[in-house]
């Protein structure tokens, strides 16, 4: 690749331009525009990384679910879901990588008569998404914008050419995969520190 070449690799893998970027909660108030579908994955927390490691599935010899060292209930992946947003603060697209419970009252909206979703799926407003608490007993609520907002021709655009959820999802669990579990050691996989919020470039890397 010649360096004055970089936007056309950026535009094929969906990186750069700012849509390269994993959006965190932070504390407070967080202003989103859901703007893709969400694809459901399996992820292990591994303790003594202090990092999340994306499941390949037991039957595909995913270390952690084959670890019988481990206690079941450390053994067991937990679903993570991946879609793309629209940070209110930046206008930046980006990832976001949640759990269940965001997910639940995200659904909850769409099954709604009030806030019922538009025929592609995706809401007609944007919503905030408000984090308190720390560590495990860290919670999310969902609030709604009470009116709905139409996105620019340009948002459109940059969302056409967004890599699709599932491809990322692919592109963790191939690392994941290339991966070797030793202890105290950072496996070649999809990282993310949940301790920080933080994910770091190991993860974005590749996709
Ligand atoms: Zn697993």
């Amino acid at each position: 690749m010649e360096f004055n070449e970089l936007d056309k690799v950026e535009e094929e893998y969906g990186i750069g331009k700012g849509s390269g970027d994993w959006f965190n909660f932070k504390d407070g108030l967080n202003k989103i525009r859901i703007v893709t579908l969400f694809e459901v994955f399996a992820q292990h927390w591994d303790n003594t990384i202090k990092k999340s490691i994306a499941c390949v599935g037991k039957e595909n010899g995913c270390v952690y679910c084959n670890d019988m060292s481990l206690e079941e209930k450390k053994r067991k992946p937990r679903p993570q879901w991946i879609g793309w947003v629209i940070d209110r603060t930046d206008g930046e697209l980006k990832l976001l990588k949640t759990g269940y419970s965001v997910i639940k009252q995200v659904s909850e909206l769409a099954n709604s008569d009030d806030y019922k979703f538009g025929k592609d799926g995706l809401p007609l407003y944007d919503i905030t998404v408000k984090k308190s608490g720390e560590g495990l007993q860290t919670e999310y609520s969902v609030i709604a914008d009470r009116k709905d907002s139409k996105l620019t021709d340009i948002e459109k655009e940059k969302i056409e050419s967004l890599k699709h959820p599932l491809q990322i999802i692919v592109a963790m669990k191939e690392k994941s995969e290339k991966g070797e579990r030793k202890e105290g050691e950072i496996p070649n996989a999809p990282v993310f520190n949940e301790e920080s919020g933080e994910i770091t470039d190991e993860e974005i890397q590749g996709i």
